[in-house]
């Protein structure tokens, strides 16, 4: 049985769950969990999940629950998920919800609470292909919204080398979105049926949204 607050981020390509979640890590002592970070690396390092995972993430679709569940299960063996922990792109299929409860119900969890970054979908073109992160700590940055300081060094770590995701194009945001919509987007009320459901506005700027979203999760995490 654990207290540790168990939240997710729930929104589309773009609406902001990554900055916001190294946001809250840094507020509150969490840890972030991203599937797509995971995946990513999985591809990077070549393994067998890495190498099925590669073209359907270049497509913009979802990858298996099977092979999405393989991999957060792994990194949630970890002693340091004892702090809390915060999702950022799971679930994002009905399959992966009810996967979550039955993981947390093992352990005596559930989900603390799970915030919906509402967005529009057109402005989400624009920030994915904006988006560019620190090749050394991964912090990320956008061309319009959120530059580094000091132009080609990283704010975080110092760091000049800075890389671009390659299905940050226009043309596979829109299949991103699409599958959102279709397979991620009901979860929004899968949990406002079970009573931990907020929602925030999230196209304005980037302080703002973390003020919104301080102020939900200092609530449960205090
Ligand atoms: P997600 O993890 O939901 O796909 P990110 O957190 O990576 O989204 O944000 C996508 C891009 O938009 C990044 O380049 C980020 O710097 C920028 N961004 C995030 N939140 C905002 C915001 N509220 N306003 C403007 N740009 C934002
Ligand atoms: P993200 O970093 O969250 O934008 O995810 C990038 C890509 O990784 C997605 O377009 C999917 O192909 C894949 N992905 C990440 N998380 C999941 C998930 N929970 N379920 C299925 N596919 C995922």
């Amino acid at each position: 049985m654990s207290n540790a607050p168990v939240l997710i981020l729930l929104g589309p390509p773009g609406a902001g769950k990554g900055t916001q979640a190294r946001m809250l890590e840094e507020d509150f002592g969490l840890v972030q969990l991203s599937t797509g970070d995971m995946l990513r690396a999985a591809v990077a390092a070549g393994t067998e999940a890495g190498r099925r995972a590669k073209s359907v993430m270049e497509a913009g679709q979802l990858v298996s629950d099977e092979i999405v569940l393989a991999i957060l299960k792994d990194r949630m063996t970890q002693p340091d998920m004892a702090r809390g922990i915060i999702l950022d792109g799971f679930p994002r299929t009905d399959g992966q919800a009810a996967a979550l409860d039955a993981l947390l119900a093992a352990n005596g969890q559930k989900v603390t609470a799970a915030v919906s970054l509402e967005v529009d979908d057109e402005a989400m073109v624009g920030r994915v292909s904006g988006r560019f992160t620190c090749g050394s700590c991964g912090e990320g940055y956008h061309d319009e919204f959120k530059q580094p300081a000091q132009a080609g060094t990283c704010d975080k770590c110092g760091g000049t080398a800075f890389k671009r995701r390659a299905d940050d194009n226009a043309e596979t945001v829109r299949e991103r979105l699409k599958a959102y919509h279709a397979q991620t987007a009901p979860l929004i009320a899968y949990y406002e049926g079970k009573g931990v459901l907020a929602r925030i506005d999230a196209m304005g700027p980037i302080a703002e949204v973390r003020q919104a979203l301080s102020s939900i999760v200092g609530q449960v995490a205090a």
